[in-house]
């Protein structure tokens, strides 16, 4: 299980790659939330998701880089891993189900990557990927139970943590939970007091009922917020999340577009549905953090056309 030195370790790699991202606070948004908001805008990366860092790190420290990847996914852990194999001149390919969206495609494929379409749902192109890795030999990369992937993202939170040790709290937006694994290991090495509090989306619960329950668990899948729709929790990270997590909030996909314009409009930053999704946490508990001084991740910026359409029209 990883430890603060395998994030000292990815910070080495990761920082030869991708510059620290920006961290600021708006006062209209500090105004309109009724605390101290630092907004960690991981919008900016060269992806528009946090999760390049992991890929980087995985793919730097990968045995043998000869034997070329295979990951699935149709979204930023796709872009991650495509990114980081053009880094370092890996063989690629990202297996989606069937009708995925062109725009995903398009941005893999530019990026090198090789698509290959196959399953009706994410579960049955999983299964696909893994019979490929076993007839090619090529490196399956999980988008969560993988300790290199974890200890890439804690970088994030290394970077959060040593400007503001001051915190008392960080929202972190979990899908599969490799984000709030980390930090929660980030937090525990060098701000023990700032608590970590992990969102989800009401319509999409897995990661939260496993926590919760104390076992993984599988839950339908009902949310449009892409980032934040896994369908079943990993255990790598929630093995993490188990004793370091101080909550874990559910908010729904309105409070989610409603976080989105605030970040829009009060801190002028572009956010996808599960970027804005920590922001929505805080609001929905604004009076327990009033006066506090907390960190929201925004952790990514790759908002289709339909979602920037219902963003913009109420
Ligand atoms: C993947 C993703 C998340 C969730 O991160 P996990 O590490 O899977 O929990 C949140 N926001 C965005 C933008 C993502 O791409």
């Amino acid at each position: 299980m990883n430890d603060l030195r395998d994030v000292l370790e990815a910070r080495r790699i990761v920082a030869a790659h991708l510059p620290e991202t920006p961290m600021w606070s708006y006062p209209v948004l500090d105004a309109a939330v009724g605390a101290e908001v630092f907004v960690k805008h991981e919008n900016v990366q060269p992806t528009g998701a946090f999760k390049v860092r992991g890929g980087i790190n995985l793919l730097a420290r990968m045995a043998d880089r000869s034997r070329g990847v295979l990951t699935y996914s149709t979204g930023n852990h796709a872009q991650s891993i495509a990114y980081a194999a053009r880094l370092y001149g890996v063989a690629c390919s990202i297996v989606m189900p069937e009708n995925p969206n062109p725009a995903k495609v398009a941005a893999v494929e530019a990026l090198g990557a090789t698509v290959e379409i196959a399953g009706a749902t994410m579960v049955e192109a999983a299964e696909h990927a893994r019979a490929l890795a076993a007839r090619t030999g090529r490196r399956l990369i999980s988008p969560a139970d993988e300790p290199d992937i974890i200890a890439g993202v804690g970088t994030l939170y290394f970077e959060v943590l040593t400007a503001r040790p001051d915190l008392d709290a960080v929202f972190v937006p979990v899908g599969s939970g490799t984000g709030a694994a980390a930090a929660c290991l980030v937090a525990r090495a060098l701000a023990p007091k700032c608590q970590v509090i992990g969102v989800q989306s009401a319509q999409a619960p897995a990661a939260h009922d496993s926590w919760r329950l104390g076992e993984l668990v599988s839950r339908p899948m009902k949310t449009v917020v892409d980032g934040l729709a896994t369908g079943s929790a990993f255990a790598t990270p929630q093995a993490v999340m188990r004793d370091g997590l101080a909550d874990f909030m559910l908010v729904s996909d309105d409070e989610i577009v409603r976080a989105q314009r605030m970040l829009l409009t009060e801190a002028h930053t572009l956010a996808e549905g599960a970027g804005a999704a920590a922001l929505a946490a805080l609001l929905a508990r604004r009076e327990r953090f009033a006066g506090r001084r907390v960190a929201v991740i925004c952790t990514g910026a790759n908002a289709g056309p339909a979602e920037l359409a219902r963003l913009l029209t109420t």
